[in-house]
């Protein structure tokens, strides 16, 4: 052997290292495992290939969004209705490189957050791109072409999910955009397309139709927000449809190409065949998430995927034919959330320390961060109905509630499912101001198997919000409560 390639072969062998839990992927499932495991005494390490810790989630996800959803609501506020509210000002105009500028820093505060807290627990973080080599070892390829491999006790697969492709429409994250591309346009476009008329879709067409772009959503099902419950999906779309949003539901993409300075599609409807050609300045794909399973290294552990390649694992997150080897968050069945992933990661964690964990699948919530904010938590109706469960529906509007008037903001009503036999909570829908916020008492009222009439008889503070929940409750509740 040459003495150079000797060097190579120590270099590339030096940092070889083992640990009780190795997690592959620093997103919000991976990194909050690594901390958890590494808080219950595991020497633990945590690979992540992007540079940055915090996945999709801080980087091109949730954080990002959240910040340019709030800058766009308060532009918005400030030009619609400040002047109705006796607030006057100049002329109010975007400075988008600033609301740039400001979400970035968002994001940078936050990732660096989690490599403080990664140096407080003393978890390991191995820089590059892992790869399973066998049950118990990965290889991590670091960005300076140096190898190393790390084997584990325990490995947990958190490698989340990226932008699914739609075949024939080539993404340039300029023209034709994911959502990663609709979170740094460079302009406000003229006519934004939306393809895809679920969650991700209907945040980033709100924030560029506040912002002054034209947005029209093309969705191939006959209602936007996949999987809410059908009343609420309604009204949502009546509602968006108000603030300037138009809507081809029923509708399928065919082409998306772009010509000149333009992006042209032919869109086609479902039931009627007619087909339609439509001009935009900017389209956005947003028709869902695929699971990060391929060159991971799963054939090295024979580990299966599903038929949408996601990890397939038990009730334990454990693959399948290894005690050892878990799967969490969006790489997994289930649905793409962060504090799902979260959850799941906790949970691993904790099956490996002390051999139990559980996640309460009926009680994560789910948000949609347009204004009014729309959130849900366990059974639609529609859900209920086709299980067969004798069910009462409560429903309450904002327009009635007393502060959400104070403050001019009542858009929306709130809708409580209940079994009709035990008076147990089994869904809670709302559409309103701060509903995000708002269903989080619904989530601590079914993780513990409040009744609605257990919320009806909780004391809630006036004037807020939460009494609007607790009218619902009350609502559903068969028997008066103040009689
Ligand atoms: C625009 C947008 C907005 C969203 N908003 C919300 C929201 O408001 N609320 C919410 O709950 N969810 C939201 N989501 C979804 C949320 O971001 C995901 O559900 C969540 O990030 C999943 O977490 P995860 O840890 O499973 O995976 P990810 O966050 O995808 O993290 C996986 C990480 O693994 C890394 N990785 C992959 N393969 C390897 C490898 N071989 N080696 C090393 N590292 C690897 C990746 O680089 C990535 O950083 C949003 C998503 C998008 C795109």
């Amino acid at each position: 052997m040459s003495m150079s390639v000797f060097a190579r072969g120590l270099a590339t062998a030096a940092k070889d290292a083992e640990y009780d839990v190795v997690v592959v992927g620093g997103g919000p499932g991976g990194y909050v495992a690594a901390i958890k495991a590494s808080q219950l005494g595991l020497k633990t390490a945590c690979i992540e290939g992007r540079g940055k810790l915090g996945g999709t989630c801080l980087n091109v996800g949730c954080i990002p969004s959240k910040s340019l959803l709030h800058n766009s609501h308060l532009f918005h506020e400030a030009k619609h209705s400040f002047a109705k509210r006796g607030i006057e000002t100049g002329e109010v105009k975007v400075n988008l490189a600033q609301m740039m500028a400001q979400k970035d820093a968002s994001v940078t505060s936050l990732t660096g957050g989690i490599e403080m807290l990664f140096k407080k627990n003393k978890t390991t973080y191995i820089k590059g791109w892992g790869k399973l080599t066998s049950p118990n070892s990965i290889s991590v390829a670091s960005e300076n072409g140096e190898t190393q491999t790390v084997t584990a006790k325990n490995i947990i697969l958190a490698t989340g999910s990226e932008v699914a492709n739609f075949t024939g429409v080539t993404v340039d994250e300029k023209q034709i955009v994911s959502s990663t591309g609709a979170l740094t346009l460079e302009k406000i476009p003229e006519k934004l397309l939306v393809i895809g008329g679920g969650v991700i879709g209907l945040e980033l067409g709100s924030v560029w139709n506040r912002l002054g772009a034209e947005v029209t959503v093309v969705e191939y099902l006959d209602a936007v927000g996949a999987g809410m419950d059908v009343d609420m999906a309604k009204a949502f779309q009546r509602t968006l449809a108000k603030q300037g949003f138009k809507f081809k539901l029923g509708t399928k993409l065919l082409t998306c190409e772009k010509k000149d300075d333009k992006v042209v599609v032919e869109v086609e409807n479902v039931k009627s065949g007619k087909k339609e050609t439509l001009t935009f300045d900017v389209a956005l794909l947003s028709i869902g998430r695929a699971p990060v399973s391929k060159d991971i290294g799963l054939e090295s552990a024979s580990i299966s995927v599903d038929k949408r390649g996601r990890i397939e694992v038990d009730d334990h997150f454990r693959v399948k034919g290894h005690q050892h080897i878990y799967a969490i968050g969006d790489v997994i069945a289930g649905p793409m959330l962060a504090h799902k992933a979260e959850e799941e990661g906790i949970a691993a964690v904790e099956i490996i320390a002390s051999g139990h964990g559980h996640v309460n699948y009926d009680a994560i919530p789910s948000v949609i961060y347009t204004w009014p904010e729309v959130a849900w938590v366990g059974k639609t109706e529609q859900e209920v109905k086709a299980a067969g469960i004798a069910y009462n529906v409560g429903s309450f509007n904002f327009a009635a509630n007393s502060r959400a008037k104070t403050v001019d903001d009542y858009e929306g009503k709130i809708k409580i499912i209940t079994d009709k036999k035990t008076d147990r909570i089994l869904g809670a829908h709302l559409m309103g101001p701060n509903a995000g916020e708002l269903v989080a008492e619904a989530v601590l009222a079914m993780e513990y198997g409040a009744s609605a009439e257990d919320v009806a008889r909780t004391c809630h503070a006036h004037p807020t919000l939460s009494e609007a929940f607790k009218e619902a409750c009350m609502a559903a509740y068969d028997k008066p409560i103040h009689s």
